[in-house]
């Protein structure tokens, strides 16, 4: 037998032991598989783990409780789950060129989450503890402890506005760090659409943020972070960099120099199933500095680590160092800028004119469309996006006047530049074959829309076509 037709019987032998006691549940994962299969799919955020990943996710390691740190468990029996958290950072560590590494956060908010109460543990309650003369907060008086409370709440973050690209953890109202900070956001300069770093010093100078974020879920562009610290220097802030998106760029050594966050930012946190082809999940790297804030982060926000998704982490990490995944990475760039030249070549507009990172932000209004339109007649046509808010989005956040497009996924496919070209006609064909629909009331409608059969059987028959010649998992026969 081929290894590939034993890890097929294998999974055959699982799915059948899930099928006797939820048939629904393995019929719903089985046709998930089907569907990744078979969608053509430019979500920015998304990407295809590998076998080793995903197998990894699948064991006993899931029921170990493990609260504390690597040697210091508030468990017994935790030498397997040391053993596996600490393969992770020291990956990550080495990686990233790291001081510190922290893996046991679940996703990218709780990362976060963890990453802003470190940093204010570290800036406003360490100072406070030392100024009343105590060791811990359990020490404190009531009146100390409510004075201390109280500046927890005076504190400021100065983010990414989510319109310009930034991420709703970056101080969005509707999200807990909009309500336990004071904030304000920077966006980005209305001509070029570019980050306009001498605004966001003047800002900074006048607001005197403790935290600085920088980072993006919907920017199409590279970030220098030595300009970010210097604006942090200036006015003493913390700089916290958020590179869930392109965190395999970085690890692929696309993002170096002044584009690299690590050797700039005194936190950064990640999503580690984004670019970087991880499992679902989170982490936190820092200075020395930060490392004994971070490492509380149980029981600061956190409880038990997810052990499984720690070695899943583990071996992604150990992936994410080997040349292909330098080649992965690259190609990823590539390929954003292979999709952003067809697209442009094409008469489409997008944000800032192009990309240098992994995603496309395109602005559908000249095809007469909204975001929510486009995005719709675009699933119909087999091509799976999401929309997005364009900077200023004269339709809102709900229905937005944005597409966005990003290439992790398709790259782990093996798509080249030229089937990008390929996917940038099929798009630009779909969108010119798509007309906004009138509501029933006869008034222009923002979601409904029409899209002419011929063109959605073209398209659909182009990404078979693509879909066929870059199989996903082969082998893999459920
Ligand atoms: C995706 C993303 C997150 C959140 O990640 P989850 O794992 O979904 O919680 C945080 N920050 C940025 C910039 C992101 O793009």
């Amino acid at each position: 037998m081929s290894d590939l037709e034993s890890i097929s019987s294998a999974y055959q032998t699982l799915f059948s032991m899930i099928e006797a006691v939820e048939p629904r549940v393995a019929a719903a994962t089985r046709q998930e598989l089907t569907d990744q299969r078979n969608s053509l799919k430019l979500i920015a955020s998304e990407n295809y783990a590998s076998l080793p990943v995903l197998a990894t996710m699948g064991t006993w390691m899931s029921d170990k409780y493990a609260e504390g740190t690597v040697g210091h468990r508030f468990y017994a029996g935790c030498q397997n789950v040391d053993t596996v958290e600490s393969v992770a950072a020291e990956h990550a560590r080495e990686l990233f060129g790291a001081e510190y590494a922290y893996v046991q956060p679940h996703s990218g908010i709780d990362a976060n989450l963890t990453a802003y109460w470190a940093i204010l543990a570290h800036k406003i309650e360490s100072p406070a503890l030392a100024e009343f003369g105590v060791k811990g907060v359990a020490d404190l008086s009531e009146a100390d402890w409510e004075n201390l409370r109280r500046r927890f709440g005076e504190q400021r973050l100065l983010g990414m506005s989510l319109d310009a690209g930034g991420h709703l953890t970056h101080g969005f109202r509707p999200n807990v760090s909009g309500k336990m900070f004071h904030q304000r956001s920077y966006g980005t300069n209305p001509e070029t659409q570019l980050l306009d770093y001498d605004a966001l010093a003047a800002q900074a100078r006048e607001f005197k943020p403790l935290v600085i974020v920088a980072g993006y879920s919907a920017y199409p562009r590279r970030v220098n972070f030595a300009k970010m610290r210097e604006i942090a220097d200036e006015v003493g802030a913390v700089l916290m960099v958020d590179m869930a998106h392109f965190a395999g760029l970085v690890a692929g050594k696309v993002f170096t120099g002044d584009e690299d966050p690590v050797p700039h930012a005194d936190v950064v946190t990640t999503t580690t199933h984004k670019s970087l082809r991880g499992p679902r999940g989170g982490m936190i790297l820092a200075t020395g500095e930060y490392a004994p804030s971070v490492d509380r982060g149980c029981p600061l926000v956190l409880g038990g680590p997810l052990a499984n998704v720690m070695a899943a982490k583990a071996v992604a990490l150990a992936e994410a160092r080997t040349s292909a995944f330098q080649t992965y990475a690259q190609n990823v760039a590539d390929n954003a800028k292979a999709l952003a030249e067809g697209l442009l070549n094409r008469d489409a507009t997008l944000v800032t004119g192009g990309t240098d990172n992994h995603l496309v932000l395109l602005d559908v209004r000249n095809f007469g469309l909204t975001g929510r339109q486009a995005e719709s007649a675009l699933l119909d046509a087999g091509i799976v996006t999401n929309r997005n808010a364009v900077p200023n989005d004269p339709n809102g956040a709900w229905y937005t006047t944005g597409v966005r497009l990003g290439t992790p996924a398709l790259t782990s496919r093996g798509f080249t530049t030229s089937d990008m070209d390929a996917v940038a006609d099929m798009i630009v064909s779909v969108l010119k074959a798509t007309t906004p629909a009138t509501t029933a009331a006869g008034k222009p409608g923002k979601a409904k829309y029409d899209l002419t059969d011929d063109a959605r059987d073209a398209s659909q028959a182009e990404a078979q076509r693509l879909l066929d010649l870059h199989p996903l998992y082969p082998g893999l026969e459920l």
